[in-house]
Protein backbone atom coordinates (compact mmCIF):
# COMPACT_ATOMS: atom_id res chain seq x y z
CA UNK A 1 0.00 0.00 0.00
CA UNK A 2 1.04 3.39 -0.88
CA UNK A 3 -0.42 6.83 0.14
CA UNK A 4 0.82 9.78 -1.09
CA UNK A 5 0.82 12.83 0.18
CA UNK A 6 0.59 16.36 -1.95
CA UNK A 7 3.03 18.35 -0.72
CA UNK A 8 3.36 21.30 -2.93
CA UNK A 9 3.39 25.24 -2.14
CA UNK A 10 -0.78 24.87 -2.55
CA UNK A 11 -0.99 21.52 0.08
CA UNK A 12 2.24 22.83 2.64
CA UNK A 13 0.00 26.00 3.16
CA UNK A 14 -3.28 23.74 3.79
CA UNK A 15 -1.33 21.87 6.79
CA UNK A 16 0.30 18.88 4.29
CA UNK A 17 2.93 18.44 6.77
CA UNK A 18 0.87 17.68 9.77
CA UNK A 19 -1.16 15.49 7.65
CA UNK A 20 1.96 13.71 6.36
CA UNK A 21 3.34 13.37 10.43
CA UNK A 22 -0.21 11.83 11.68
CA UNK A 23 -0.53 9.46 8.67
CA UNK A 24 3.20 8.05 9.71
CA UNK A 25 2.64 7.98 13.34
CA UNK A 26 -0.98 6.09 12.46
CA UNK A 27 1.01 3.61 10.29
CA UNK A 28 3.75 2.99 13.16
CA UNK A 29 0.92 2.80 15.65
CA UNK A 30 -1.03 0.54 13.77
CA UNK A 31 2.41 -1.32 12.87
CA UNK A 32 1.69 -1.67 9.18
CA UNK A 33 4.75 -2.56 8.04
CA UNK A 34 3.54 -3.00 4.41
CA UNK A 35 2.01 0.97 3.63
CA UNK A 36 4.71 3.36 2.22
CA UNK A 37 4.17 7.05 2.60
CA UNK A 38 5.52 9.37 0.40
CA UNK A 39 5.52 12.83 -0.47
CA UNK A 40 4.81 14.30 -4.20
CA UNK A 41 3.94 17.37 -6.20
CA UNK A 42 0.62 18.83 -6.47
CA UNK A 43 -2.29 16.31 -7.97
CA UNK A 44 -4.18 19.25 -9.03
CA UNK A 45 -6.83 19.32 -6.82
CA UNK A 46 -5.62 22.62 -5.22
CA UNK A 47 -9.20 23.70 -3.88
CA UNK A 48 -9.58 20.29 -1.43
CA UNK A 49 -6.05 20.48 -0.01
CA UNK A 50 -4.52 18.63 2.12
CA UNK A 51 -4.69 15.61 -0.41
CA UNK A 52 -3.87 12.19 -0.10
CA UNK A 53 -3.82 9.69 -2.58
CA UNK A 54 -3.82 5.57 -1.29
CA UNK A 55 -2.86 2.82 -3.51
CA UNK A 56 -4.03 -0.54 -2.27
CA UNK A 57 -3.09 -3.69 -4.48
CA UNK A 58 -6.43 -4.91 -6.43
CA UNK A 59 -8.30 -1.49 -5.85
CA UNK A 60 -8.98 1.07 -7.58
CA UNK A 61 -6.84 4.40 -6.62
CA UNK A 62 -8.61 7.12 -4.82
CA UNK A 63 -7.73 10.46 -3.46
CA UNK A 64 -8.84 12.11 -0.23
CA UNK A 65 -9.29 15.66 0.10
CA UNK A 66 -9.25 18.27 3.08
CA UNK A 67 -7.46 16.11 5.14
CA UNK A 68 -7.24 16.42 8.39
CA UNK A 69 -5.93 14.97 11.29
CA UNK A 70 -8.91 12.98 12.38
CA UNK A 71 -9.30 11.57 8.62
CA UNK A 72 -5.73 10.97 8.42
CA UNK A 73 -6.49 8.50 11.59
CA UNK A 74 -9.39 7.42 9.53
CA UNK A 75 -7.58 6.99 6.35
CA UNK A 76 -4.96 4.28 7.99
CA UNK A 77 -7.24 2.81 10.89
CA UNK A 78 -10.61 2.35 8.88
CA UNK A 79 -9.81 2.66 5.10
CA UNK A 80 -6.00 1.02 4.92
CA UNK A 81 -6.30 -1.52 7.87
CA UNK A 82 -9.88 -2.72 7.93
CA UNK A 83 -10.64 -2.30 4.57
CA UNK A 84 -13.70 -0.23 5.19
CA UNK A 85 -15.18 2.56 2.81
CA UNK A 86 -15.18 5.83 4.09
CA UNK A 87 -16.24 9.51 3.23
CA UNK A 88 -13.55 12.01 1.80
CA UNK A 89 -12.90 10.74 -0.86
CA UNK A 90 -12.72 13.28 -4.09
CA UNK A 91 -11.55 11.34 -6.76
CA UNK A 92 -10.86 8.33 -8.91
CA UNK A 93 -9.06 9.41 -11.87
CA UNK A 94 -10.54 12.22 -14.17
CA UNK A 95 -11.30 10.65 -17.51
CA UNK A 96 -11.39 14.46 -19.59
CA UNK A 97 -7.89 15.06 -18.28
CA UNK A 98 -4.71 13.58 -19.91
CA UNK A 99 -1.06 14.14 -18.42
CA UNK A 100 2.13 14.25 -20.10
CA UNK A 101 3.22 17.35 -18.52
CA UNK A 102 2.12 16.37 -15.11
CA UNK A 103 2.72 12.60 -16.28
CA UNK A 104 4.67 12.37 -13.06
CA UNK A 105 3.41 15.32 -10.93
CA UNK A 106 1.57 14.11 -7.85
CA UNK A 107 2.57 10.81 -8.22
CA UNK A 108 6.44 10.44 -7.54
CA UNK A 109 8.66 11.77 -5.15
CA UNK A 110 10.34 15.40 -6.96
CA UNK A 111 13.19 14.89 -4.14
CA UNK A 112 14.33 11.28 -5.41
CA UNK A 113 15.63 10.72 -8.53
CA UNK A 114 15.38 6.80 -8.37
CA UNK A 115 11.48 7.23 -8.65
CA UNK A 116 12.39 9.69 -11.62
CA UNK A 117 14.58 6.93 -13.08
CA UNK A 118 12.06 4.29 -12.37
CA UNK A 119 9.48 5.91 -14.02
CA UNK A 120 12.03 5.95 -17.38
CA UNK A 121 13.54 9.28 -16.21
CA UNK A 122 16.57 10.29 -18.32
CA UNK A 123 15.94 7.35 -20.79
CA UNK A 124 14.79 10.23 -23.57
CA UNK A 125 18.28 11.88 -22.48
CA UNK A 126 20.13 8.27 -23.27
CA UNK A 127 17.84 7.54 -26.42
CA UNK A 128 18.76 11.23 -27.64
CA UNK A 129 22.90 10.78 -27.01
CA UNK A 130 23.67 7.43 -28.31
CA UNK A 131 20.20 6.67 -30.35
CA UNK A 132 19.40 9.47 -32.49
CA UNK A 133 21.83 12.47 -32.88
CA UNK A 134 21.64 16.20 -32.80
CA UNK A 135 19.81 15.96 -36.38
CA UNK A 136 17.19 12.66 -35.13
CA UNK A 137 15.91 14.62 -31.93
CA UNK A 138 15.23 18.12 -34.32
CA UNK A 139 13.13 15.77 -36.68
CA UNK A 140 11.38 14.02 -34.01
CA UNK A 141 10.53 17.82 -32.46
CA UNK A 142 9.27 18.72 -35.38
CA UNK A 143 7.67 16.01 -36.20
CA UNK A 144 5.43 16.36 -33.40
CA UNK A 145 4.18 19.47 -33.66
CA UNK A 146 4.99 21.09 -30.23
CA UNK A 147 4.40 25.17 -29.84
CA UNK A 148 6.06 27.01 -27.51
CA UNK A 149 3.49 26.81 -23.98
CA UNK A 150 5.01 30.73 -22.33
CA UNK A 151 2.42 32.08 -24.78
CA UNK A 152 3.91 33.17 -28.45
CA UNK A 153 2.91 29.48 -30.20
CA UNK A 154 6.26 29.23 -32.12
CA UNK A 155 6.82 25.78 -33.59
CA UNK A 156 9.53 24.02 -31.12
CA UNK A 157 11.52 22.20 -33.38
CA UNK A 158 11.98 25.04 -36.00
CA UNK A 159 13.08 27.68 -33.25
CA UNK A 160 15.91 24.89 -32.32
CA UNK A 161 16.60 24.11 -35.67
CA UNK A 162 17.94 27.82 -35.75
CA UNK A 163 19.53 27.84 -32.92
CA UNK A 164 21.73 24.83 -34.31
CA UNK A 165 22.24 26.00 -37.46
CA UNK A 166 23.84 29.38 -36.07
CA UNK A 167 27.49 28.23 -35.45
CA UNK A 168 29.32 29.58 -32.17
CA UNK A 169 32.02 28.51 -29.62
CA UNK A 170 29.37 28.53 -26.99
CA UNK A 171 25.55 28.58 -27.31
CA UNK A 172 22.59 28.59 -24.10
CA UNK A 173 19.91 26.68 -23.43
CA UNK A 174 17.49 29.26 -21.02
CA UNK A 175 14.50 27.71 -19.38
CA UNK A 176 12.12 30.57 -18.84
CA UNK A 177 10.42 29.95 -15.53
CA UNK A 178 9.47 33.71 -14.69
CA UNK A 179 5.83 32.66 -14.16
CA UNK A 180 4.27 36.11 -13.59
CA UNK A 181 0.35 35.90 -14.76
CA UNK A 182 -2.22 36.43 -11.91
CA UNK A 183 -3.53 33.48 -11.36
CA UNK A 184 -1.15 31.11 -13.20
CA UNK A 185 0.91 28.23 -11.22
CA UNK A 186 1.79 25.83 -13.72
CA UNK A 187 5.47 26.28 -14.10
CA UNK A 188 5.61 26.93 -10.27
CA UNK A 189 3.57 23.38 -9.86
CA UNK A 190 5.76 21.68 -12.68
CA UNK A 191 9.54 22.36 -10.96
CA UNK A 192 7.59 21.23 -7.63
CA UNK A 193 6.57 17.77 -8.56
CA UNK A 194 8.80 17.16 -11.28
CA UNK A 195 12.04 19.15 -11.25
CA UNK A 196 14.13 16.39 -13.09
CA UNK A 197 11.98 16.28 -16.51
CA UNK A 198 13.27 19.63 -16.80
CA UNK A 199 16.74 18.91 -16.21
CA UNK A 200 16.52 15.98 -18.80
CA UNK A 201 14.52 18.40 -21.55
CA UNK A 202 17.34 20.97 -20.55
CA UNK A 203 20.44 18.67 -21.12
CA UNK A 204 18.43 17.31 -24.44
CA UNK A 205 18.32 20.29 -25.68
CA UNK A 206 21.91 21.43 -24.96
CA UNK A 207 22.66 18.48 -27.08
CA UNK A 208 20.52 18.78 -29.97
CA UNK A 209 21.60 22.69 -30.67
CA UNK A 210 24.94 22.46 -29.47
CA UNK A 211 25.19 23.72 -26.25
CA UNK A 212 26.99 23.32 -22.62
CA UNK A 213 25.21 25.86 -20.44
CA UNK A 214 21.97 25.61 -19.45
CA UNK A 215 20.26 28.51 -17.04
CA UNK A 216 17.10 28.35 -15.55
CA UNK A 217 15.68 31.85 -14.87
CA UNK A 218 13.10 31.79 -12.06
CA UNK A 219 11.22 34.31 -9.57
CA UNK A 220 12.72 34.51 -6.70
CA UNK A 221 9.11 34.00 -4.84
CA UNK A 222 8.67 30.23 -5.75
CA UNK A 223 11.56 28.70 -2.80
CA UNK A 224 10.23 25.11 -2.85
CA UNK A 225 10.47 25.14 -6.93
CA UNK A 226 13.76 26.21 -6.50
CA UNK A 227 14.86 24.08 -3.87
CA UNK A 228 13.72 21.36 -5.96
CA UNK A 229 15.36 22.09 -8.77
CA UNK A 230 18.52 22.81 -6.88
CA UNK A 231 18.56 18.77 -5.63
CA UNK A 232 17.30 17.83 -8.89
CA UNK A 233 20.40 19.42 -10.62
CA UNK A 234 22.65 18.55 -7.73
CA UNK A 235 21.74 14.34 -7.83
CA UNK A 236 21.82 14.37 -11.38
CA UNK A 237 25.07 15.65 -11.59
CA UNK A 238 26.32 13.16 -8.98
CA UNK A 239 24.69 10.11 -11.04
CA UNK A 240 26.33 11.76 -14.12
CA UNK A 241 23.50 13.06 -15.71
CA UNK A 242 24.80 16.62 -16.01
CA UNK A 243 27.98 17.99 -15.98
CA UNK A 244 31.08 16.85 -18.11
CA UNK A 245 30.93 13.61 -20.13
CA UNK A 246 27.26 12.58 -19.68
CA UNK A 247 26.44 9.14 -19.41
CA UNK A 248 29.98 8.39 -20.72
CA UNK A 249 28.90 10.01 -24.38
CA UNK A 250 31.77 12.60 -24.13
CA UNK A 251 28.72 15.44 -24.64
CA UNK A 252 28.83 18.11 -21.47
CA UNK A 253 26.33 19.99 -20.28
CA UNK A 254 25.61 21.91 -16.98
CA UNK A 255 22.64 23.84 -15.64
CA UNK A 256 23.08 27.09 -13.22
CA UNK A 257 20.02 28.96 -11.35
CA UNK A 258 19.42 32.33 -12.28
CA UNK A 259 16.43 34.27 -9.84
CA UNK A 260 14.34 36.80 -10.82
CA UNK A 261 12.69 39.70 -9.07
CA UNK A 262 9.54 39.49 -9.64
CA UNK A 263 9.56 42.25 -12.85
CA UNK A 264 6.70 40.82 -15.21
CA UNK A 265 8.30 41.80 -18.24
CA UNK A 266 11.23 39.81 -17.72
CA UNK A 267 8.95 36.80 -19.05
CA UNK A 268 9.99 38.47 -22.26
CA UNK A 269 12.75 36.45 -23.84
CA UNK A 270 15.06 39.46 -24.65
CA UNK A 271 14.48 41.38 -20.76
CA UNK A 272 14.60 38.07 -19.50
CA UNK A 273 18.42 37.52 -21.17
CA UNK A 274 19.41 41.33 -19.88
CA UNK A 275 18.17 40.18 -16.75
CA UNK A 276 20.73 37.63 -16.42
CA UNK A 277 23.32 39.41 -17.67
CA UNK A 278 23.07 42.08 -14.91
CA UNK A 279 21.63 44.62 -16.94
CA UNK A 280 18.00 46.04 -16.24
CA UNK A 281 15.55 43.54 -17.59
CA UNK A 282 13.60 45.44 -20.15
CA UNK A 283 13.26 44.01 -23.67
CA UNK A 284 14.58 44.80 -27.09
CA UNK A 285 13.71 45.05 -30.25
CA UNK A 286 13.73 41.58 -32.27
CA UNK A 287 15.63 40.90 -34.59
CA UNK A 288 18.07 39.67 -33.88
CA UNK A 289 16.39 36.66 -32.13
CA UNK A 290 17.85 35.29 -29.57
CA UNK A 291 18.99 32.25 -31.49
CA UNK A 292 21.06 34.34 -33.50
CA UNK A 293 22.37 36.84 -30.63
CA UNK A 294 21.01 36.38 -27.24
CA UNK A 295 22.68 35.88 -23.54
CA UNK A 296 26.15 37.36 -24.16
CA UNK A 297 25.46 38.17 -27.76
CA UNK A 298 25.95 34.16 -28.75
CA UNK A 299 22.93 32.28 -29.96
CA UNK A 300 20.06 31.01 -27.22
CA UNK A 301 17.52 28.64 -27.02
CA UNK A 302 14.47 30.36 -24.63
CA UNK A 303 11.78 28.05 -23.97
CA UNK A 304 9.23 27.90 -20.91
CA UNK A 305 8.72 25.75 -18.29
CA UNK A 306 5.79 23.46 -20.06
CA UNK A 307 7.67 23.59 -23.20
CA UNK A 308 10.75 21.67 -21.85
CA UNK A 309 8.35 18.84 -19.91
CA UNK A 310 7.24 17.81 -23.27
CA UNK A 311 10.29 16.45 -24.60
CA UNK A 312 11.19 13.83 -22.82
CA UNK A 313 7.69 12.07 -23.54
CA UNK A 314 8.08 13.03 -27.18
CA UNK A 315 11.46 11.56 -27.71
CA UNK A 316 10.69 8.60 -25.65
CA UNK A 317 6.91 8.06 -27.38
CA UNK A 318 8.01 9.49 -30.91
CA UNK A 319 6.81 12.71 -32.50
CA UNK A 320 4.18 10.65 -34.49
CA UNK A 321 2.51 9.90 -31.43
CA UNK A 322 2.36 13.27 -29.72
CA UNK A 323 1.36 14.64 -33.52
CA UNK A 324 -1.48 12.57 -33.24
CA UNK A 325 -2.96 14.17 -29.68
CA UNK A 326 -5.05 17.78 -30.47
CA UNK A 327 -6.29 20.21 -33.16
CA UNK A 328 -4.88 20.26 -36.68
CA UNK A 329 -2.53 23.50 -35.82
CA UNK A 330 -2.20 22.73 -31.71
CA UNK A 331 -0.43 19.78 -31.15
CA UNK A 332 -0.49 17.87 -27.42
CA UNK A 333 -2.33 19.02 -24.30
CA UNK A 334 -2.54 21.98 -22.64
CA UNK A 335 -2.19 22.61 -18.77
CA UNK A 336 -3.94 25.32 -17.23
CA UNK A 337 -4.53 26.87 -13.68
CA UNK A 338 -8.43 27.28 -13.01
CA UNK A 339 -8.53 30.16 -10.74
CA UNK A 340 -11.60 32.34 -9.60
CA UNK A 341 -15.13 31.80 -9.11
CA UNK A 342 -14.79 28.00 -9.91
CA UNK A 343 -15.60 25.07 -7.77
CA UNK A 344 -12.41 23.12 -8.38
CA UNK A 345 -9.54 25.74 -8.23
CA UNK A 346 -6.71 23.59 -8.94
CA UNK A 347 -4.25 22.50 -12.15
CA UNK A 348 -5.34 20.46 -14.63
CA UNK A 349 -4.23 19.18 -18.27
CA UNK A 350 -6.34 18.73 -21.27
CA UNK A 351 -5.54 17.60 -24.91
CA UNK A 352 -5.93 20.43 -27.20
CA UNK A 353 -9.30 20.55 -28.34
CA UNK A 354 -11.29 20.51 -25.12
CA UNK A 355 -13.97 22.29 -24.96
CA UNK A 356 -14.33 25.52 -22.37
CA UNK A 357 -17.40 23.93 -20.88
CA UNK A 358 -15.98 20.94 -20.50
CA UNK A 359 -12.68 22.60 -18.68
CA UNK A 360 -14.89 24.40 -16.51
CA UNK A 361 -18.18 22.52 -15.87
CA UNK A 362 -16.85 19.00 -16.43
CA UNK A 363 -13.52 19.23 -14.82
CA UNK A 364 -14.39 22.52 -12.93
CA UNK A 365 -17.18 21.76 -11.20
CA UNK A 366 -18.79 24.63 -12.44
CA UNK A 367 -19.82 28.37 -10.69
CA UNK A 368 -19.04 29.24 -7.12
CA UNK A 369 -22.63 28.48 -5.32
CA UNK A 370 -24.39 27.70 -8.63
CA UNK A 371 -24.21 31.31 -9.66
CA UNK A 372 -24.04 32.21 -13.73
CA UNK A 373 -20.72 31.71 -15.51
CA UNK A 374 -20.23 35.23 -17.03
CA UNK A 375 -16.40 34.98 -18.80
CA UNK A 376 -13.60 33.37 -18.51
CA UNK A 377 -10.16 35.49 -18.88
CA UNK A 378 -7.78 33.21 -20.67
CA UNK A 379 -3.64 34.25 -21.51
CA UNK A 380 -3.36 36.36 -18.30
CA UNK A 381 -3.62 40.19 -18.46
CA UNK A 382 -2.16 40.08 -22.22
CA UNK A 383 -5.45 37.69 -23.30
CA UNK A 384 -9.15 38.71 -23.12
CA UNK A 385 -12.48 37.67 -21.76
CA UNK A 386 -14.36 34.41 -23.36
CA UNK A 387 -18.03 34.74 -22.52
CA UNK A 388 -20.57 32.15 -22.72
CA UNK A 389 -20.97 32.01 -26.78
CA UNK A 390 -17.73 30.59 -26.58
CA UNK A 391 -17.79 27.82 -24.15
CA UNK A 392 -18.24 24.95 -26.64
CA UNK A 393 -15.15 26.64 -28.29
CA UNK A 394 -12.53 24.23 -28.54
CA UNK A 395 -9.44 25.44 -26.86
CA UNK A 396 -6.24 25.78 -29.54
CA UNK A 397 -3.82 28.56 -30.48
CA UNK A 398 -6.20 29.86 -33.20
CA UNK A 399 -9.35 29.44 -31.69
CA UNK A 400 -8.65 31.50 -28.90
CA UNK A 401 -7.00 34.49 -31.05
CA UNK A 402 -10.21 34.21 -33.46
CA UNK A 403 -12.43 34.95 -30.12
CA UNK A 404 -10.56 37.80 -28.93
CA UNK A 405 -8.39 36.28 -26.75
CA UNK A 406 -5.10 33.91 -26.28
CA UNK A 407 -3.63 30.99 -24.60
CA UNK A 408 -1.60 32.65 -22.98
CA UNK A 409 0.28 30.38 -20.85
CA UNK A 410 -2.30 29.04 -18.96
CA UNK A 411 -4.26 31.02 -16.52
CA UNK A 412 -8.09 30.55 -16.74
CA UNK A 413 -9.85 33.02 -13.97
CA UNK A 414 -13.13 32.67 -14.14
CA UNK A 415 -16.11 35.24 -13.65
CA UNK A 416 -19.50 34.98 -12.42
CA UNK A 417 -22.53 37.12 -13.09
CA UNK A 418 -21.59 39.59 -9.94
CA UNK A 419 -18.68 40.32 -11.72
CA UNK A 420 -18.14 44.03 -12.84
CA UNK A 421 -16.35 43.27 -16.08
CA UNK A 422 -14.70 47.29 -16.03
CA UNK A 423 -13.80 46.55 -13.04
CA UNK A 424 -12.04 43.51 -14.25
CA UNK A 425 -10.55 45.18 -17.03
CA UNK A 426 -9.28 47.87 -14.57
CA UNK A 427 -7.78 44.90 -12.43
CA UNK A 428 -5.40 43.75 -15.00
CA UNK A 429 -4.64 47.53 -16.26
CA UNK A 430 -3.50 48.29 -12.66
CA UNK A 431 -1.13 45.08 -13.00
CA UNK A 432 0.08 46.19 -16.23
CA UNK A 433 0.49 50.07 -15.36
CA UNK A 434 2.82 48.47 -12.28
CA UNK A 435 4.63 45.87 -14.43
CA UNK A 436 5.40 48.52 -17.31
CA UNK A 437 9.41 48.67 -17.56
CA UNK A 438 8.78 52.29 -18.94
CA UNK A 439 11.30 52.23 -21.69
CA UNK A 440 9.00 53.56 -24.50
CA UNK A 441 6.02 56.15 -23.74
CA UNK A 442 3.02 54.52 -25.19
CA UNK A 443 3.32 51.91 -22.47
CA UNK A 444 4.89 53.62 -19.60
CA UNK A 445 2.29 56.73 -19.95
CA UNK A 446 -0.32 55.11 -22.04
CA UNK A 447 -1.24 52.41 -19.37
CA UNK A 448 -1.27 55.14 -16.57
CA UNK A 449 -3.96 57.07 -18.88
CA UNK A 450 -5.98 53.94 -19.64
CA UNK A 451 -6.18 53.15 -16.21
CA UNK A 452 -7.54 56.87 -15.04
CA UNK A 453 -10.22 56.57 -17.80
CA UNK A 454 -11.14 53.05 -16.27
CA UNK A 455 -10.84 54.48 -12.62
CA UNK A 456 -13.45 57.34 -13.56
CA UNK A 457 -15.69 54.97 -15.31
CA UNK A 458 -15.99 52.13 -12.15
CA UNK A 459 -16.70 55.56 -9.85
CA UNK A 460 -19.51 56.69 -12.13
CA UNK A 461 -17.36 59.57 -12.80
CA UNK A 462 -16.99 59.22 -16.49
CA UNK A 463 -18.36 61.04 -19.70
CA UNK A 464 -19.17 58.63 -23.42
CA UNK A 465 -16.06 60.53 -24.80
CA UNK A 466 -14.07 58.84 -22.28
CA UNK A 467 -14.99 55.32 -23.80
CA UNK A 468 -14.25 56.55 -26.79
CA UNK A 469 -10.91 57.73 -25.81
CA UNK A 470 -10.38 54.19 -24.22
CA UNK A 471 -10.86 52.88 -27.51
CA UNK A 472 -8.70 54.92 -29.21
CA UNK A 473 -5.92 54.74 -26.71
CA UNK A 474 -5.73 51.38 -26.76
CA UNK A 475 -5.49 51.05 -30.29
CA UNK A 476 -2.72 53.27 -30.63
CA UNK A 477 -0.97 51.60 -27.50
CA UNK A 478 -0.96 47.81 -29.43
CA UNK A 479 0.41 49.89 -32.45
CA UNK A 480 3.49 51.35 -30.71
CA UNK A 481 4.15 49.44 -27.96
CA UNK A 482 7.87 48.29 -27.98
CA UNK A 483 7.06 44.65 -26.60
CA UNK A 484 4.60 42.38 -26.25
CA UNK A 485 3.48 43.43 -23.09
CA UNK A 486 2.77 47.03 -24.21
CA UNK A 487 1.83 45.65 -27.28
CA UNK A 488 -1.15 43.33 -25.91
CA UNK A 489 -1.96 45.64 -22.41
CA UNK A 490 -4.90 47.11 -23.96
CA UNK A 491 -6.40 43.51 -24.78
CA UNK A 492 -8.67 43.27 -21.36
CA UNK A 493 -10.38 46.61 -22.28
CA UNK A 494 -10.58 46.14 -25.95
CA UNK A 495 -12.16 42.65 -25.08
CA UNK A 496 -14.35 43.71 -22.43
CA UNK A 497 -15.64 46.72 -24.43
CA UNK A 498 -16.61 44.78 -26.93
CA UNK A 499 -18.50 42.30 -24.95
CA UNK A 500 -19.67 43.80 -22.42
CA UNK A 501 -20.52 47.42 -23.66
CA UNK A 502 -23.24 47.87 -21.90
CA UNK A 503 -21.88 47.75 -18.57
CA UNK A 504 -19.30 50.25 -19.40
CA UNK A 505 -22.07 52.53 -20.33
CA UNK A 506 -24.47 52.06 -17.15
CA UNK A 507 -21.16 53.04 -15.09
CA UNK A 508 -21.74 56.61 -17.27
CA UNK A 509 -25.63 56.74 -17.27
CA UNK A 510 -25.71 56.04 -13.79
CA UNK A 511 -23.02 57.93 -12.76
CA UNK A 512 -22.90 53.80 -10.28
FE1 LIG B 1 8.72 48.25 -21.37
FE2 LIG B 1 6.09 48.39 -21.80
FE3 LIG B 1 7.73 49.28 -23.64
FE4 LIG B 1 7.56 46.64 -23.16
S1 LIG B 1 5.97 47.93 -24.01
S2 LIG B 1 9.41 47.86 -23.45
S3 LIG B 1 7.20 46.68 -20.93
S4 LIG B 1 7.51 50.10 -21.54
Amino acid sequence: TIIKVAMATCSIAAGAKNIMDSLINEIDKHNLENVIVIKTGCMGYCYAEPTVEVSINGKEDVVFGYVDEDSARNIVQNYIKNGEEIEGVISNKDSKQMKIVLRNCGSIDPENIDEYIAVDGYEALGKALFRMGDDGVIDEIKKSGLRGRGGGGFPTGLKWEYARKNKADQKYVICNADEGDPGAFMDRSILEGDPHSIVEAMAICGYAIGASEGKVYIRAEYPLAIKRLQKAIKDAREYGLLGKDIMGSGFDFDIDIKYGAGAFVCGEETALIHSIEGERGEPTTKPPFPAESGLWGKPTNVNNVETFANIPAILLNGGDWFNKIGTERSKGTKVFALAGKINNVGLIEVPMGTTLREVIFDIGGGIVNNKRFKAVQTGGPSGGCLTEIDLDTPIDFENLIQRGSMMGSGGMIVMDEEDCMPSVAKFYLEFIEDESCGKCTPCRIGTKRLYEILEKVTTGRAAMEDLDQLRVLSDVIKDTALCGLGQTAPNPILSTLSTFWDEYEDHVKYGK
